[in-house]
């Protein structure tokens, strides 16, 4: 196995050891895109240094210059190990996947070759038996095949990769320290083989350079030829100040006839967000490209319906057809459903005839959630899954 295949793209670093108090992050409710209850964080910063990346906002505080310092949490194993363990807790660990990665700096990025962080907390969830979702831009993920098989024996492994798209050439622009897309598709292959789920996060397409519907195409193609299990689509954001900044001075250099086209649909947002007519395009030409190839835009059923609890098992299905349904741009009140669920104490079962006095919870969104309370799954959703 080769894993330093990119070493010429890899940037010299700063890296800064520090201890940390806490690693494990909570969620207030489950993370419909990824599955997990739970996230974190093992280093900050990240040598990957992807142009568009949004944890060079300073909305994350990332000290020192993004994609040229990198902190290394160099006691999280020793903190995660005492924030596991169940004795400490007055309320019982969610179902749900463990997120190892994303967040603002890669768990494979160069640094993890001498840390071994993530190959450390993957052991550590193994023995403490939970679900992992893995998400990286890295092919050094393959290095830990090993514990992610045993995980996957035992619990279930999931391992995503967020791609641009699968040009090579453009990723050599925007994303200079991260194996190449054609790397990254092997590496899906080879997980495959070795009976792992693989996910690809398509996200974020960058405007007018990899959302043409040829290359989303080619995209959505080549992950299936690799057996990618569900494709995650999404656009991009440029927050004000150093995101923006950044990301329009490398444009400049190489796509300068692009700038008044970002002009026109990046206008003043707070989160970053293009125009709504833009998303809705790309949206739309995902959306028909996915359901020719017949793969899930989300995590399918398969993957966490004896997972996850009655509650969340609910919130997840209705979180996603009320994506699906705004895919194809329709409304939808099943995220206002998913919410009033999300508040809940009590199981649903236990509220059977009562479903209707849930705010958003209307006839149909009743039918639907008394069929995942007795079935585990919903016909609506599996339609609209997959077309
Ligand atoms: S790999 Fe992810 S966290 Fe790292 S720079 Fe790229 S987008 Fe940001």
């Amino acid at each position: 196995m080769n894993i330093n295949t990119k070493k010429e793209y890899i940037n010299e670093v700063n890296i800064r050891e520090i201890e940390v108090k806490s690693i494990l992050r909570k969620y207030k409710k489950i993370e419909s895109w990824f599955l997990t209850c739970y996230g974190m964080n093992l280093y900050r910063g990240c040598q990957h240094n992807c142009v568009y990346c949004d944890g060079r906002s300073e909305k994350y505080q990332v000290d020192g210059e993004f994609g040229e310092d990198v902190v290394v949490k160099i006691n999280a194993i020793e903190v995660l190990r005492r924030e596991l363990d169940p004795r400490r807790k007055r309320t019982p660990f969610k179902n749900g996947y463990v997120g190892v990665g994303g967040g603002v700096g890669d768990s494979y990025q160069p640094a993890e070759k001498k840390y071994e962080l993530t190959r450390k907390t993957l052991h550590l969830l193994y023995e403490k038996n939970f679900p992992v979702h893995i998400l990286t831009k890295s092919i050094l993920v393959k290095r830990d095949i090993d514990i992610i098989k045993k995980i996957n024996e035992r619990n279930r492994a999931i391992v995503s990769f967020s791609f641009s798209s699968v040009d090579d050439k453009i990723s050599r622009v925007f994303e200079p320290g991260v194996p190449l897309p054609s790397e990254r598709l092997e590496t899906i292959r080879f997980l495959k083989g070795e009976g792992i789920a693989c996910g690809m996060f398509l996200l974020p397409v960058i405007p007018f350079i990899t959302d043409s519907p040829k290359l989303i195409g080619d995209t959505v193609r080549k992950a299936h030829e690799v057996g990618i299990d569900f494709i995650v689509f999404g656009g991009m954001t440029l927050k004000e100040g150093r995101q923006k900044d950044y990301f329009l001075n490398v444009l400049k250099k190489n796509y300068p006839d692009l700038i008044v086209e970002y002009q026109n649909i990046y206008r003043e947002s707070k989160w970053g967000s293009a125009i709504d007519e833009y998303y809705g395009s790309i949206y739309l030409t995902f959306n028909t490209i996915a359901r020719k190839y017949k793969i899930p835009q989300r995590i399918p059923p398969v993957l966490y319906k004896d997972i996850l609890s009655e509650n969340d098992l609910s919130i997840v299905i209705l979180e996603h057809i009320d994506y699906l349904l705004k895919m194809q741009g329709k409304k939808s009140p099943y995220g206002y459903a998913a919410h009033s669920i999300s508040q809940l104490k009590e199981p649903l079962s236990t509220m059977k005839g009562e479903l209707q006095k849930l705010k958003g919870v209307g006839k149909v969104t009743e039918g639907i959630i008394l069929e995942i309370l007795e079935t585990g799954g919903s016909s609506y959703y599996k339609k609209l899954l997959t077309g």
